[in-house]
C-alpha cells in the first residue's frame, strides 16, 4: 500500500467520523453558531483535501475502495445530520434506500476489471447528488437560522458538487483520471495530508466536546431546577447550603435562612383548582425573587413550602428581608389572596451541622403557623 493510498484511506475514515458526530449532535446544536462553525471549518478543510486527494485514484486496493464506500456512505450520514440540525423530519426509508444504492454501484463497479474510470464516476456521482441535496437544504433551511453560515456553506457544497460532477463525467470519458502521484516532487500533499487528518481530527474532537459540554451544563441544570416555578430544586439549593456552610465554618462568612410556607395552600387549591394553585406557587416564587438580592439563593424545598439562603446576611436583616417577602408575595400573587409564614434562623458558631441551622428555621415557621400565619419568626442564634 502507497503513502497516498493510507492517507486517502485516513481522510476518508475522518470524514466518516465527523459525518457520524455530526448526524449524532446535530438535535443537540441546532441553531448554535460555534457548532456550524466547526461544520464550516471542516468542510473548507475537506474541500482543500479532497481537491488534492480526489485526483490521484488507483482501482483495485482495498484501502482505496474502502475509502470510497466510506465517503459516499459519510455524505449520506452528513446529509441526514443536516436534515435533523434544520429540524426536519428525516425520511429514514429514503436514507436507507440512498445507502444501499450507493453500495450497491460500488460494489458492482468494483467487480468490473479494470473498472477504474466508472468507480470514480460512481463516487463523484453518488457524493455530488448528495452535496447538491445538502446544498438544498442549508439553503432552504438555514437562511431562516444562520444566513452567513448557510450561505457558505451551501455555496461550498455546491462547488464541491460541481467539481465532483465534472470528474465523474470526465472518468467516464477518458476511462481513468489523470494520476498525480502524492509524493511527486513539487507537491507538498503529503505534509498536507498530514495538516488536514490532524487538524480535521482536532475540529471533530472539539465539536464532540462543545456539544458534550453544553449537554452536560444542560443536564445539570435541569437536576437543580424545578420545572414547576423555574427556581432552584431542593438538591440545588442543598448545594447551595452545604458551600454556604462550609464557607461559615471555615470563618468566612455567615449565612441566614428563611422558610417560607404558604398559609392554607391546600384551601387554594379546593377553592379554585390544581392549576391556579401551580398559577400562585409560581408568582409566589416570582415574588420571592422580586424582593430578594442578586447573591441570594430561592430554592423549592417541597409542595408549597419554600427554602431562602441569604449569604452574608445577619440575623436582624434577615428578618427585615422576610417581612418585605411576606408584602411582596402577598402582592404578587395571581388574583387569588395569599399568605406565606416564614421561619427565619442565623448560622451560629455552635452550629457544627447544617441540619442544626434548617431545623431551627423549621421550628420558627412551625410557631409561626401556630401563631396564627402570615407573619415571620425569627429563631434565637445558636451559642
Ligand atoms: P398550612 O397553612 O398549615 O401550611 O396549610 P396548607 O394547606 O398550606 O398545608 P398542607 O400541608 O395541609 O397542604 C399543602 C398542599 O399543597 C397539599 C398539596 O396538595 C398541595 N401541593 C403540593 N405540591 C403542589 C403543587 O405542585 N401544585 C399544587 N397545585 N398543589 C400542591
Ligand atoms: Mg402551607
Ligand atoms: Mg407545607
Amino acid at each position: 500500500m502507497t503513502a497516498q493510498t493510507l492517507l486517502i484511506a485516513l481522510v476518508a475514515v475522518q470524514f466518516f467520523v465527523h459525518a457520524l458526530i455530526w448526524a449524532m449532535t446535530a438535535r443537540l446544536a441546532r441553531r448554535w453558531r460555534a457548532v456550524e462553525g466547526h461544520f464550516a471549518l471542516f468542510w473548507g478543510l475537506l474541500a482543500a483535501g479532497l481537491a488534492l486527494f480526489v485526483p490521484p485514484l488507483e482501482s483495485g486496493s482495498a484501502p482505496r475502495n474502502l475509502a470510497d464506500l466510506l465517503i459516499v456512505g459519510a455524505s449520506v450520514i452528513e446529509h441526514r445530520g443536516l436534515t435533523l440540525h434544520w429540524g426536519r423530519t428525516p425520511r429514514t426509508r429514503a436514507y436507507a434506500a440512498m445507502m444501499l444504492a450507493a453500495t450497491a454501484a460500488l460494489a458492482a463497479s468494483f467487480l468490473l476489471a479494470n473498472g477504474h474510470g466508472l468507480r470514480v464516476a460512481v463516487v463523484c456521482f453518488g457524493c455530488s447528488a448528495m452535496m447538491l441535496a445538502s446544498a438544498g437544504l442549508m439553503w432552504r433551511f438555514g437562511r431562516v437560522g444562520t444566513p452567513l453560515f448557510a450561505g457558505v456553506a451551501a455555496a461550498g457544497y455546491a462547488l464541491l458538487a460541481t467539481g465532483l460532477l465534472v470528474r465523474g463525467v470526465q472518468a467516464l470519458a477518458v476511462g481513468s483520471t489523470t494520476k498525480i502521484s502524492i509524493d511527486a516532487t513539487g507537491h507538498a500533499n503529503i505534509p498536507f495530508a498530514i495538516v488536514v487528518l490532524f487538524v480535521g481530527g482536532l475540529i471533530n474532537l472539539t465539536h464532540v466536546r462543545l456539544v458534550l459540554g453544553r449537554v452536560l451544563t444542560r443536564l445539570s441544570q435541569q437536576a437543580t431546577t424545578d420545572e414547576l416555578t423555574a427556581v432552584l430544586n431542593r438538591r440545588g439549593l442543598l448545594q447551595r447550603l452545604e458551600a454556604a456552610h462550609a464557607a461559615a465554618r471555615q470563618g468566612k462568612v455567615g449565612y441566614a435562612l428563611m422558610m417560607v410556607d404558604v398559609d392554607h395552600f391546600k384551601a387554594i387549591n379546593d377553592k379554585h383548582g390544581h392549576a391556579r394553585g401551580d398559577q400562585v406557587l409560581k408568582s409566589v416564587a416570582a415574588g420571592l425573587c422580586a424582593a430578594l438580592r442578586g447573591n441570594d439563593f430561592v430554592g423549592r424545598w417541597g409542595g408549597e413550602e419554600f427554602c431562602v439562603l441569604l449569604p452574608g446576611t445577619q440575623l436582624a436583616d434577615a428578618q427585615q428581608l422576610a417581612e418585605r417577602v411576606g408584602a411582596r408575595v402577598a402582592a404578587s400573587a395571581a388574583g387569588v389572596p395569599v399568605t406565606v409564614s416564614i421561619g427565619v434562623a442565623e448560622h451560629g458558631a455552635a452550629d457544627t451541622e447544617l441540619e442544626a441551622v434548617i431545623r431551627r428555621a423549621d421550628d420558627a415557621l412551625y410557631r409561626a403557623k401556630a401563631a396564627g400565619r402570615n407573619r415571620v419568626i425569627v429563631a434565637a442564634c445558636a451559642a
